[in-house]
């Protein structure tokens, strides 16, 4: 087909759409998701430390320098006005801040940097965790010594010491000209420290996992619109296939009623019931039926006939097929043969879903036939029946004489000295002469009932059914004087000058056993008579 391929192949670009790329950009998010959650936690980190300096700078900034030079950093301290102002203020900061476990102020022992003595702790006296005035700090003191060197705030790493793991917020607290007079220390249990990262971390992951859920529903969303535009593509070649199919099978459908509607053919397509469903052109001009009369009836042939129905059904029921000849009748009455055919057309549940009646046109062949039989029975010369028509007349009628009991005669004939005739007016006036015997010997016969044959040379027969001997003679007499009264001259005809015939009559009543042939040599032999006795006469059998 010159067409384009309306559908064609899926365009490749879309469908090759690769999937690493999703993979990689799936990657990607999720190396990018896990440098974010590694961010949100450096920020909580430096979020809480802040708020922690934050907190330990305030609380540096409210104790009063004078209160805590006071402070000597000895057991006697206990009580004094300075050291409860001092440990007052220090438990005010750690009852606002629950995540603070310790709150306390150090100073490094006189001469000794790396060793330090407490001076107050918020913590409760009674408490075993209490740090009394005086006593010295025994645990790691490298972050102590840090903010006592640059005068700065620190916040440790994890520490561990007596009191367990922690993280620390240290701060200087100075004297009104700026000299350090202590450090104030706040500990956040690494617990709770930790929970405080988790909490960031987690919202990290959360968000994190938020973002690659989205990315991955992206890239499953992609991949979906891509097997639907697939899927599309593969539908739509399906359908380029089946419209193509369905042209294709139309086409065929085209040219088949082309073939239908100009065979000579005539052809009907009925239902299951019978009734006509179709019929083409053909059948229209065999009839004389126009399609819109026979349509959604039974063929009128069948509905004429109710024999040839059962007929058909029978046939069909046997092998889904009939064969016959039958005779259809047209409106204007005038009857036609014609060969007709009926197959069966099986649905694809294999029942009968059509017949297809295929009606062959044989009043040709019919009436060549009957030409056939009528030249086979028909003498060529005298156009009379000839010897074999004769002998199946004879037959028939010597049957049905058996049957009805009654006589049947037979005349022969024989035209006087025809020899003489031929030899005096020549073989084709003889040949004349015989048509004319004929046509008279025809014409005084009962027409339809009697027969009239050439039975060889210038010999005739007649069958007479009925006739008994009486009728038989009174016909032969009157063929002899027709033959007579045509008064062909003959001059070897001595007594007349004219031709004549001879005529033997004979007559039975066919009984069983008797051939027919016995009654023809019977007339014979009286024919034999009429010319022993002066010819152109007639004899009988008495
Ligand atoms: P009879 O009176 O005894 O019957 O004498 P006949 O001459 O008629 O008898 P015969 O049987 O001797 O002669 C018959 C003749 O009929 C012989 C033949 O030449 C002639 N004949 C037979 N058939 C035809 C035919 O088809 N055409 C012609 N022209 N003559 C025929
Ligand atoms: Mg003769
Ligand atoms: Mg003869």
């Amino acid at each position: 087909m010159a067409d384009p391929d309306p559908a064609g192949p899926p365009p490749p670009a879309n469908s090759r759409s690769p999937l690493w790329l999703g993979g990689l950009l799936f990657l990607v998010t999720l190396a990018a998701s896990a440098w974010f959650v590694d961010q949100m936690v450096e920020f909580g980190e430096r979020v809480e430390q802040q708020h922690g300096l934050g907190v330990v700078n305030t609380a540096a900034a409210l104790l009063q320098p004078g209160e805590v030079a006071a402070l000597r950093g000895q057991p006697a301290d206990a009580g004094s006005p300075a050291h409860d102002a001092v440990r007052a203020d220090l438990r005010s900061v750690r009852d606002a801040n629950p995540e603070f476990r310790f709150v306390y102020l150090m100073r490094p022992l006189p001469g000794r940097s790396d060793r330090f003595v407490f001076l107050a702790d918020a913590e409760d006296p009674d408490s075993s965790d209490y740090s009394a005035p005086g006593d010295v700090y025994e645990g790691p003191s490298y972050e102590l010594r840090n903010v006592v060197e640059t005068g700065r705030p620190v916040f440790s790493g994890v520490v561990q010491d007596e009191w367990g793991s922690f993280v620390s917020a240290l701060t200087p607290v100075n004297d009104a000209d700026g000299r350090l007079i202590a450090v104030l220390g706040i500990d956040i249990e690494q617990d709770s420290w930790l929970d405080t990262q988790a909490r960031y971390r987690s919202f990290g992951l959360t968000i994190a996992g938020l973002v690659l859920a989205l990315v991955a529903l992206f890239l499953v969303g992609l991949q979906l619109q891509r097997q639907a535009a697939q899927r599309m593509a593969r539908l739509g070649q399906r359908l380029a296939e089946q419209l193509r199919e369905l042209e294709q099978a139309q086409e065929g459908l085209r040219l088949a009623d082309i073939v239908v509607r100009h065979t000579s053919e005539a052809i009907m397509v009925l239902d299951p019931r019978m009734h006509v469903v179709s019929v083409n052109p053909a059948f229209e001009r065999l009839t004389g039926r126009r399609a819109v009369d026979v349509v959604g009836q039974l063929p009128p042939t069948l509905a004429q006939e109710p024999a040839l129905m059962s007929r058909v059904m029978a046939a069909i029921n046997a092998g889904d097929h009939w064969e016959d000849e039958v005779w259809g009748t047209r409106p204007d009455g005038t009857r036609y043969p014609v060969s007709a055919l009926a197959e069966v057309v099986r649905g694809e549940d294999g029942g009968i879903a059509h017949f297809v009646v295929v009606l062959h046109d044989v009043s040709a062949q019919k009436e060549l036939e009957a030409r056939l039989r009528e030249l086979s029975a028909t003498d060529g010369l005298t156009r009379i029946a000839n010897r074999r028509a004769f002998d199946e007349a004879l037959l028939r009628e010597w049957e049905r004489a058996l049957r009805s009991g009654g006589p049947l005669s037979v005349v022969m004939a024989d035209i006087d000295f025809f020899k003489r005739y031929n030899d005096q007016y020549g073989h084709v006036a003889g040949d004349a002469c015989l048509q004319q015997v004929a046509a008279a010997l025809q014409a005084g016969v009962r027409q339809g009932g009697d027969l009239v044959a050439r039975y060889g040379g210038e010999e005739f027969v007649v069958v007479l059914p009925g006739a008994d001997e009486a009728a038989a003679r009174a016909v032969a007499e009157s063929l002899r004087q027709r033959v007579q009264a045509l008064a062909l001259p003959h001059e070897g005809n001595p007594a007349t000058g004219v031709v004549t015939i001879s005529l033997g009559v004979a007559t039975c009543a066919p009984v069983r056993g008797r051939e027919p042939t016995a009654l023809v040599d019977a007339a014979d032999r009286q024919l034999y008579r009429a010319k022993a006795g002066g010819r152109n006469r007639v004899e009988a059998a008495d």
